[in-house]
């Protein structure tokens, strides 16, 4: 066990030598993991004073993406996933009024984008098997404004917690209604479904680089494109929208929304040890399982016929509110950090006006879930610490 050595500061030096405090160290939900190879490349941007949002690592970082994802995608590298999200919207022709169909199990950042161009989002509730957007409700939204004479004009899937959605069946309902899809991949690189990579299923996709991410750049996101036009509007519409002349000329409205080349450089790093990455967290996951899984009325997430997940974050679901509250804070008096399951977005106070299609499933899988220390970095030692925690103040 890791402990760390903990002063009070009220003490005088030699009260302090005979007062120790020994507190087990901070076990973190997800914390940054570096591979080795990151400084590498940073070191290369300060030695060509490659200092700015653009350069050798922007291009090598996109690259290593387009070479993992496969499948002859673009990719551009922007300054968060929030940014690509609002860029992916834009893209798609959203605008003031327009009907945007979001999973509402899903992080702030996944609609926050929809009010940021005046778009109207719509909740969509989450099927039992991934925990992500049902197709069914999703069809049933889309009809009710079809009927309406109000068609949607984008859909935002998320692959939450790694899990992926069923691409299929969404992409199915996107070709039949002709509504484009922008995947909400930012918690799913490395996630695969029908051997296919999770950033590839949407018209256009998002992934993030934030620092509690799979794989991180401190900050950072990409927007992955299917055609070379598209990743080069992105690519135009975040360094400002300026136009092909000496001078400083537009003709429309652009964005600061570029990765810099110092970040990109650690984002190289990160891609070589991506897969290890994947590994590790599948491992956590797999051992909470066996330790944890026995507990009458704790359940996991199983990944459904065909779905690979990168189990970014490991999840359970206990048996009530009450029960997953005891745990949490159980958790916490062990210096333990764990976390309720996304509060869904048509239960949070900002978006209390839009109009959301639910049947109660994410509302209960938030009163009943917690995500429990996922990292990649996490030893098994700190994995047993969590374990001796839940199994011993867990009553079900
Ligand atoms: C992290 C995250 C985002 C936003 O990414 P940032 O890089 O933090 O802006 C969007 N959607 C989901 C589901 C996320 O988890």
């Amino acid at each position: 066990m890791k402990f760390k050595v903990i002063f009070d500061s009220r003490l005088t030096i030699d009260q302090k030598m005979n007062n120790t405090v020994v507190k087990a160290s901070k076990i973190w939900l997800s914390s940054p993991h570096m591979g080795g190879t990151e400084q590498h490349y940073v070191q290369q941007a300060f030695d060509s004073n490659w200092i700015a949002p653009l350069g050798p690592n922007v291009q090598g970082f996109e690259e290593a993406i387009e070479d993992y994802l496969s499948g002859g995608v673009h990719v551009a590298a922007l300054s968060s996933g929030t940014g690509a999200i609002h860029l992916g919207l834009k893209l798609l022709g959203v605008g003031p009024g327009d009907i945007v169909l979001c999973q509402s199990l899903t992080f702030s950042a996944s609609a926050n984008p929809i009010t940021y161009l005046g778009g109207q989002p719509v909740f969509i509730d989450s099927e039992k098997d991934t925990w992500n957007m049902s197709p069914e409700l999703l069809e049933e939204a889309i009809q009710h404004f079809l009927s309406k004479g109000k068609k949607p004009k984008a859909i935002i899937p998320v692959h939450l917690y790694g899990m992926p959605y069923k691409a299929e069946a969404i992409r199915e309902l996107s070709l039949t209604y002709g509504i484009p899809v922008l995947e909400d991949s930012a918690e799913a690189l490395g996630s695969k479904y029908h051997d296919v990579p999770c950033g590839t299923f949407g018209d256009l996709a998002v992934l993030s680089f934030n620092g509690n991410k799979i794989i991180t750049t401190s900050g950072g996101g990409a927007l992955v494109a299917h055609t070379r036009e598209h990743k080069e509007k992105a690519v135009f519409l975040s360094t400002q929208a300026r136009d092909a002349a000496p001078h400083y000329q537009h003709s429309e409205i652009g964005f600061n929304y570029r990765m810099s080349n110092v970040l990109a450089g650690i984002g190289r790093g990160q891609m070589e040890v991506l897969q290890a990455r994947v590994e590790s967290r599948r491992a956590n996951h797999q051992y909470y399982l066996e330790h944890l899984g026995k507990l009458e009325g704790i359940e996991f997430l199983q990944e459904p016929e065909g779905m690979f997940s990168n189990r970014w974050l490991s999840c359970i679901l206990t048996p009530s509110y009450e029960a997953r509250e005891k745990l949490r804070l159980a958790l916490e008096a062990e210096n333990i950090e764990s976390r309720p399951l996304w509060k869904p977005m048509h239960l949070q106070p900002v978006f209390a006006d839009c109009p959301a299609f639910s049947d109660g499933t994410s509302e209960e899988l938030f009163q009943r879930g917690l995500c429990l220390p996922s990292g990649s970095n996490l030893d098994v030692t700190d994995l047993n610490r969590v374990i001796a925690a839940i199994t011993k103040s867990y009553t079900p």
